[in-house]
């Protein structure tokens, strides 16, 4: 008999009903208080829970136990000890102690750390994070005990994505709580922070894969003509599911059950091969661990059923990329989510009153909320009329618009747009209630009804530092309404007053039309609303003086910190162009070219024994013969690879001579990615014309189509 989902649901996660059955009661309490409220556990305290985990762990096979921690590499990172310990007389008892579970010194000199700290300090340490619970990794290898840690350098500075994350959910934890306050709701103790991150993915043929060195090296294809049809019948969205896709999809939910994950909706994505996973929303700590875990789940799952997870925001030109929509919303430890309109919107003057928190928030840090969503491969997506535009704007749906509007011409809203019923008429089939938001799909921060859903964020992402930064800023407006709340006479009108106010000042970030049409950006920049075109160019708003100001004022990121991000960012960014662009050089010369000159070598014998039959060329120096036409075509594009094969390496080799690393990367930007476009287009055109036979990869059509 197949196990029911709610009996096996969680079973590799050491979750409250483990802890309740398995601590003694005045521990379980005060580490649940840990993790409700804050503050340390004691030594005492660590070892007894120690002791449960390990023999937790050991019942269910495990053998090891790791820290897992997020490295600036934005990929989890772990270093695996045994349990194991001598006894003397040759044999072993598995330990372990409240001091390994707390804390572990991984000699991680080789992470990133963007100059904070030297590599004759390597030391750093990894601190359990108790908020999010500890699994089991179970795969072919064996069973692993995984306690999620965050990781600092020896000097205390963050060297991770988990740390600041923390921080800016006591940051916003903090502030939402002292409006509330503001508000009578005393009984509020806590706010956290709600999120919901939906992950795009494509499924590829493992075989063909691992034919393409650009797939192996950079996880996008670097070259690639169209192939005849692509997304254009949108057959594939929302279609039905393969079986090989769909006996995948069944493992990768039993798997994330097990593991407490609460994997939810599965569907075909607008690209052929891509596909959607959303879960049900979680505290943003364990929804940031959830989604490196469904990534990795993806990765090893799809290689069991032959198949390649490809996880890049844009693995094929032409099709639609893959991103993670990240859903976020402020939730009362009373149960009130702070998003939720209620019947009477204009009236709710607490909901308008964060709402208006976050749009001053978004409009104020648009271009570091656009960097902390983006990375290297998000630029080939962001503003391709198709994923969100770069240009960070706030689709508020018409019942706020209206409210707003309201609010700014009269200074009070009176009433608020209500849902229509909507006939479809046929008198059997219900009415429905329409809602007062639709989705706009175009829009890069949007209000869908009960949550903002930020769209820009990269598939391969972690969804880390999107969050951090969107708590940190959310954190800091409540921070200042707080600050002039507190010293209001009446507080009702100065609610009204700063929502009103609020609102006026920052209303250029509002946007409810189409973020693809072509006005918007001239529009946007009439409103004054920054447009980086790309990745590289926004990092440098990690140390704009606002962004100090604000994160140093929360306690999220020191200025020290900052800087060392921003070097990381440019360092990556740079090691991936220059990867990229080294996987071109090589692809073009030690596979394309080769075969076109096999296809051109015999084209050409084709012709002098064509020519034998039916004589050279005639009189005007035209061609009798269109093979020769076909011979001449390819001979042309063959020269312009060669000459773009020769350019990208000079421009590669002028950008590694860059040592300062914001050089670096803008030039490889600037430089070295026109470079490499240059040498695709001829190949492209190759691939339409040399024979079928000798092209020596995959193509996008056997790719993309033959899962
Ligand atoms: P769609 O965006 O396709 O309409 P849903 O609205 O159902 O889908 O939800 C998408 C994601 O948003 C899911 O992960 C869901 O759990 C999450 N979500 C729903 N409500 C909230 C909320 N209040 N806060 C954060 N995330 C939420
Ligand atoms: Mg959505």
């Amino acid at each position: 008999m197949p196990r029911m989902l709610t009996e096996y649901f969680g079973e590799n996660t050491f979750n409250d009903v483990t802890m309740q059955e398995r601590l003694p009661e005045d521990v379980y309490l005060a580490l649940k208080k840990t993790i409700e409220n804050g503050g340390e556990l004691t030594p005492k305290m660590a070892e007894t829970v120690a002791h449960a985990m390990k023999d937790w762990a050991i019942e269910r096979g495990a053998t090891h136990f790791t820290h897992w921690f997020q490295p600036m590499t934005g990929v989890t990172a772990e270093k695996h000890d045994s349990f194991i310990s001598p006894t003397g007389d040759g044999r072993v008892i598995m330990e372990f102690s409240g001091k390994e579970l707390v804390k572990g010194e991984p000699d991680a000199s080789s992470f990133p750390s963007g100059g904070l700290r030297a590599t004759f300090e390597a030391r750093g340490y990894t601190t359990w994070d108790c908020t999010s619970p500890a699994f089991l990794r179970e795969d072919s290898s064996g069973v692993t005990l995984c306690i999620p840690t965050a990781f600092c350098a020896y000097t205390g500075e963050a060297l991770d994505k988990k740390t600041p994350l923390l921080r800016s959910m006591e940051a916003i934890d903090r502030q939402a709580t002292r409006i509330l306050h503001l508000f009578g709701k005393k009984d509020v103790h806590h706010v956290n922070v709600c999120v919901g991150a939906e992950q795009e993915y494509f499924l590829i043929d493992r075989e063909k894969y691992l034919r393409r060195d650009d797939l192996i090296f950079t996880g996008r294809t670097l070259f690639g003509a169209m192939p005849p049809k692509g997304q254009e019948m949108d057959d594939h969205y929302f279609g039905a599911i393969k079986e090989r896709v769909s006996s995948f999809m069944h493992e990768l939910n039993e798997e994330l059950w097990r593991l407490g994950i609460l994997a939810k909706t599965q569907h075909n994505e607008a690209a052929p091969a891509q596909h959607e996973l959303a879960p049900v929303f979680s505290t943003v700590n364990i929804e940031t661990d959830h989604n490196q875990l469904i990534m990795e789940c993806m990765k090893k799952i799809a290689a069991r059923h032959g198949l390649t997870c490809l996880l890049h925001e844009k693995p094929f030109a032409g099709v639609n990329g893959s991103g993670k929509h990240n859903n976020w919303s402020l939730v009362a430890d009373t149960g009130e989510n702070l998003m939720k309109p209620g019947k009477e919107p204009h009236n709710n003057m607490q909901f308008l009153l964060f709402t208006a928190a976050v749009i001053k928030a978004v409009d104020e840090h648009a271009e570091l909320l656009r960097m902390a969503s983006s990375c290297p491969g998000n630029d080939l997506r962001l503003g391709g009329a198709e994923a969100p535009p770069a240009i960070v704007s706030i689709f508020t749906g018409e019942q706020l618009e209206d409210i707003f509007a309201q609010m700014i011409a009269t200074g009070k809203a009176t009433s608020s747009r209500q849902k229509e019923k909507m006939r479809l008429g046929v008198g059997t089939l219900p009415y429905i209630s329409k809602d007062t938001t639709d989705r706009n799909r175009t829009s890069t921060f949007a209000f869908t009804g009960n949550k903002f859903e930020l769209r820009m964020v990269g598939s391969s992402m972690s969804i880390a530092d999107a969050n951090s930064v969107l708590n940190t800023i959310v954190a800091d407006s409540l921070m200042e309404m707080a600050d002039e709340l507190e010293k209001a006479e009446d507080f009702d009108l100065a609610v009204s007053e700063l929502i009103r106010r609020t609102i006026n000042d920052h209303k250029r970030v509002i946007f409810n039309g189409n973020g693809y049409a072509p006005e918007w950006p001239e529009e946007a920049l009439r409103r004054g609303l920054p447009n980086k075109p790309s990745y590289v160019e926004s990092v440098e708003s990690l140390t704009y003086p606002k962004t100090r100001e604000v994160f140093t004022r929360q306690n999220v990121l020191s200025e020290t910190e900052l800087e060392a991000r921003a070097e990381i960012n440019y360092e990556i960014y740079a090691k991936t162009m220059n990867i990229e662009a080294r996987t071109m050089v090589e692809m073009a010369l030690r596979k394309f070219i080769p075969a076109t000159v096999e296809y051109v070598g015999r084209l050409a014998d084709t012709v002098s024994k064509l020519e034998n039959v039916f004589g050279g060329d005639r009189i005007d120096g035209s061609s009798r013969l269109p093979e020769k036409e076909l011979l001449n075509e390819c001979r042309s594009f063959l020269r312009e690879a060669l000459f773009a094969e020769k350019e990208l390496e000079k421009c590669i080799e002028e950008g590694l001579k860059l040592s300062n690393m914001k050089e670096r990367a803008l030039f490889f930007r600037k430089t070295v990615f026109p470079a490499m476009e240059a040498l695709r287009t001829p190949i492209d055109k190759l691939e339409m014309r040399v024979d079928a036979k000798l092209w020596p990869v995959p193509t996008y059509g056997e790719l993309i189509f033959e899962v």
